[in-house]
């Protein structure tokens, strides 16, 4: 520059130019750099800003998913008691709390709650729950328990600190206030509840053996005929132990083949012949030697195992019937439904299919069944029992008498036969005691159309006496006790070519 410029002031403001011109340069530069990273910044800013926003609602949702989970998990979905783990902690809580407080644990169960289910639908049978927990709620009240296991099961936790032996009368009164029938889509609809009753301390000190305990008395609840309260006794224990025992030695009897059928005659006043026998199964043990039915028919019942046993016996008897046939005698077999079998649809079914490819001799077969059986369920079991008459089954009313039933409600039902229990038979103590119960009961059933066969005869005298009251059959230890095939004897059976 020196060169082109030989002023030296010229030359010192060229140089102060030339130093603002680079400062100002370099000041663009840096505002441009600058500019460039808080352009960036604000993007970034922004972004933050949305990724908090959404950051905030992944936390409320997530908050609201964790108290959902929390309701889930301690409140029942369905009636909003509580569940099995709020239960659990509310027994801690009690036994860390107040230790030398009395707890009473009761287990609740809906009897023949599946029904409900199964005749009206799953709705129905929630809105049964759903009012049954309110009532539960409403008669315990506080600072009491309620909550649901599950399924139609209960549990009532009650915080009186009542004395066990007060417990189940205190639980008594307050389920007698359980409304016993409710309003379901329309219809009325009668409810019962077993119970199981344990107490903290003396039944169990932590909530596990509580409801294990509570659980056993409500297995002898429904056991003993379902609808009471029972309270655990230590003794429960092994009675189900050896039930169970009982049971899985029972479901081997069959292929064992430990299960006899015995026979006992029907005997025909009229023609003092003997036209049928009833099949009475037998169990033959090797170690316990022979269990009368009324031991394991109930344990059968109650594990499913009935329905085998009944094939069994039915199998049994039919092909007994044929071999008389070949024998040269006519007989008819009587076999005894359990309500278990006769309530079970798929019973029917099978009964159906192997009729129709069988061809079972369906008229020379009467089945027995008790009057308890058909009422617990009695508009399906009068659909069923028409179903088994329509097949050309014949059908008969056991133990009649045992029952509250009058024969008059029974008209409803198709019956050809009616058996009046030997606890009548019993009463008759002379040649012409004209029991009138039983007279009645005769003439009765013979203006309804139906026969009569009375139980337990054991005297002559009682014979006589039936004989005169019109009774048209008789079967008792008189004539001849359930015996093997061989063993009866046959002189009184009725002849191919002589129908009685
Ligand atoms: P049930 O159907 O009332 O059978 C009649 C019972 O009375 C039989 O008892 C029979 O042995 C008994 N018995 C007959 N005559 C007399 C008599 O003169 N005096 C006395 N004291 N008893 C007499 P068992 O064989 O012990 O059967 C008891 C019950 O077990 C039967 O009562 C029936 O309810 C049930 N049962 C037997 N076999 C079967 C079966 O195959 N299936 C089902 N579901 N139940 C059966
Ligand atoms: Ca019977
Ligand atoms: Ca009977």
């Amino acid at each position: 520059m020196k060169l082109f410029v030989t002023d030296i002031e010229k030359l010192d403001e060229l140089q102060t130019l030339k130093g603002i011109l680079y400062v100002l340069i370099t000041g663009l530069m840096f505002y441009l750099i600058i500019k460039k990273r808080m352009d960036l910044y604000a993007d970034t800013i922004d972004e933050l800003r949305i990724s908090i926003t959404e950051l905030e609602k992944t936390n409320h949702t997530l908050s609201v998913l964790e108290s959902q989970l929390y309701d889930l998990a301690y409140y029942d979905e369905l009636t909003g008691l509580l569940s099995r783990n709020m239960i659990a902690r509310k027994v801690l809580e009690h036994i860390e709390h107040s230790p030398n407080d009395i707890l009473g644990f009761v287990y609740l169960d809906i009897d023949d709650f599946k029904h409900v289910n199964e005749l009206k639908g799953h709705d129905v049978g929630d809105q049964l729950l759903i009012q049954i927990a309110n009532e539960l709620k409403e008669i315990a009240g506080e600072p009491h328990i309620v909550g649901r296991l599950g399924g139609d099961e209960f549990v009532v936790i009650l915080k009186n600190n009542l004395h066990r032996d007060l417990l189940l009368d205190m639980i008594k009164s307050h389920a007698s206030k359980i409304h016993k029938s409710f309003i379901l889509d329309g219809d009325e609809y009668f409810v019962s509840v077993s119970a199981g009753v344990a107490s903290y301390p003396h039944d169990g000190k932590d909530y596990k053996t509580l409801l294990k305990c509570a659980d056993m008395a409500l297995s002898i609840a429904k056991q003993r005929g379902k609808n009471q309260i029972i309270l655990y006794s230590e003794v429960f224990g092994s009675e189900l132990q050896k039930q169970t025992d009982l049971s899985n030695l029972l479901n081997h009897s069959i292929t064992k083949k430990e299960l006899v059928v015995y026979y006992q005659p029907v005997y025909n006043l009229e023609s003092n012949k003997v036209r049928s026998v009833e099949a009475l199964i037998r169990w033959n043990h090797p170690t316990r030697g022979l269990i009368p039915p009324m031991e394991f028919i109930p344990v059968a019942e109650r594990t499913g195992f009935i329905k085998d046993l009944t094939w069994f016996v039915l199998k049994e008897s039919l092909s007994q019937i044929r071999a008389w046939e070949k024998e040269g005698y006519d007989m008819m077999i009587s076999v005894n439904l359990s309500a278990r079998v006769l309530n079970d649809a798929s019973f029917l079914s099978k009964l159906k299919r192997v009729v129709a490819e069988d061809k079972i001799l369906t008229h020379k077969c009467i089945f027995e069944i008790t009057e308890s059986s058909i009422l617990e369920h009695i508009e399906e079991s009068i659909i069923t029992l028409n179903e088994l008459r329509a097949m050309g089954f014949k059908l008969s009313l056991d133990d009649f008498g045992t029952g509250y039933s009058s024969l008059t409600y029974l008209q409803r039902l198709p019956l050809h036969v009616v058996k009046i229990d030997r606890g009548f038979t019993r009463q008759v103590k002379f040649d012409n005691d004209q029991n009138p119960l039983i007279k009645y009961t005769i003439e009765l059933a013979h203006a309804l159309g139906l026969k009569v066969v009375v139980e337990g005869v054991e005297e002559v005298y009682q014979l006589k006496a039936l004989k005169s009251m019109n009774a048209d059959f008789i079967q008792g230890y008189h004539i001849a006790r359930p015996s093997l095939p061989d063993e009866l004897d046959k002189t009184l059976f009725n002849k191919t070519e002589n129908p009685s």
